[in-house]
């Protein structure tokens, strides 16, 4: 029978080390975030570094916008593990400054850094420290000549400049390249990066620009970035949100589990609710949610193995005798709330019944964490 697949296989691409990680086809696609905090201010850098870590993210872009900023990279980078990208706009002084305080990458366009005798400086010093550099076209930074031959920022404008800038650490024999390109629109940033993967083998970064807060960008971020990776295209991933960078994580983990690439913690199903609704479902589930996460943070910093089985646990919360029963048996762990009564499954068989005052959300969870635990076992 034919077998189709809903995911191409990954582009093939080169690989590139930043830090402690390896990027391209050969490995994990990887999640990053930007840290929005003013990188002078350490300690609050620092403090949301660590929000994001427990998140899942996995590679933090910093904002460098001067010297003092440059110099603040230095106390950064003793205090977290996590590979950091300085993101550095026309000074490649800063950029230098950022290598020599330990930086493990830079997101900086070479053409826009100064001349010949600047270019050759910075990429020389990366090259001798093994940073890649992450070039990053945005539709909103393409060059005025670009604009003018391709009549405005299209996707096609958008992959002649990066081209352009890659030749630049190319004649330079730099290959520690990343490359994004970036637009508001999702279907420009489809087709540029569709283009682009065309054009070379270099790891690609993907996102959605400007995507916007809560649902917007929510929705721009998947639609993009689902689309791409579906094709096989992107290495590493940002989902842009006008909001609390610590927002970004959840929803492109669950981007990355719903198309089979990556899991972080069980997958939870639960009921969208209706008037059938016996309990207070969207309570329920919200804090079962809580739960997987805490219980995912906890397994990654104690035990891996049991990290890597409870990422392949399914959890069910389901509000009625109608279609409860059914999906709270085919997870690995049900919830099936029932009038005055709530079934608790674990591998399809029911192991607790809780009726009238015993059904409390604090027993659920509790339940919940003893059925956990039998599971990993
Ligand atoms: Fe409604 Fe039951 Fe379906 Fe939940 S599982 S949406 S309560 S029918």
């Amino acid at each position: 029978m034919l077998k189709i697949n809903a995911i191409k296989t990954r582009r093939k691409t080169r690989s590139i080390r930043l830090g402690k990680l390896f990027i391209g086809s050969e490995y994990p696609i990887v999640l990053q975030s930007m840290t929005n905090t003013d990188t002078r201010d350490v300690e609050k850098t620092l403090a949301q570094i660590r929000e994001l870590e427990e998140v899942g993210c996995e590679i933090v872009r910093l904002a460098v916008i001067d010297e003092d900023a440059a110099q603040a990279i230095k106390k950064i980078r003793l205090e977290t593990k996590i590979p950091l990208v300085a993101d550095i706009h026309f000074d490649y002084r800063l950029a230098l400054t950022c290598l020599k305080n330990g930086i493990d990458g830079l997101r900086i366009n070479p053409g826009n850094i100064g001349g010949i005798r600047e270019i050759d400086t910075l990429v020389s010093a990366a090259k001798d420290l093994g940073v890649p550099i992450r070039i990053g076209v945005n539709s909103g930074s393409v060059e005025k000549d670009l604009l003018e031959k391709f009549g405005g920022p299209t996707p096609e404008a958008m992959v002649e400049s990066a081209m352009r800038h890659v030749g630049l650490l190319e004649n330079r024999n730099f290959d520690q390249i990343k490359l994004s390109l970036k637009s508001s629109s999702v279907l420009d940033t489809i087709i540029a990066y569709r283009l682009l993967a065309e054009k070379c083998d270099y790891p690609l970064h993907i996102g959605v620009t400007e995507a916007g807060p809560g649902y917007r960008g929510v929705v721009k971020s998947s639609v993009g970035l689902g689309i791409l990776l579906s094709e096989g295209i992107g290495d590493t991933l940002r989902v842009s949100l006008t909001a609390n960078p610590v927002e970004e994580l959840p929803v492109a983990w669950e981007l990355l589990r719903s198309l089979g690439l990556r899991q972080r913690g069980a997958e939870l199903i639960s009921c969208p609710t209706c008037g059938r609704t016996e309990l207070g479902l969207i309570e329920l589930a919200n804090l079962v949610e809580k739960y997987i996460n805490e219980q995912s943070q906890a397994f990654l910093s104690s035990d891996l193995q049991a990290f890597s089985i409870f990422s392949n646990m399914k959890i069910a919360v389901m509000g009625c005798v109608v279609n409860g029963p059914g999906e709270a048996k085919e997870a690995d762990i049900g919830i099936a709330c029932g009038r005055n009564k709530v079934h608790i499954f674990r591998k399809g068989k029911i192991f607790h019944v809780l009726r009238n005052e015993e059904i409390k959300n604090e027993i659920i969870i509790g339940l919940l964490k003893e059925e956990t635990a039998l599971c990993i076992k």
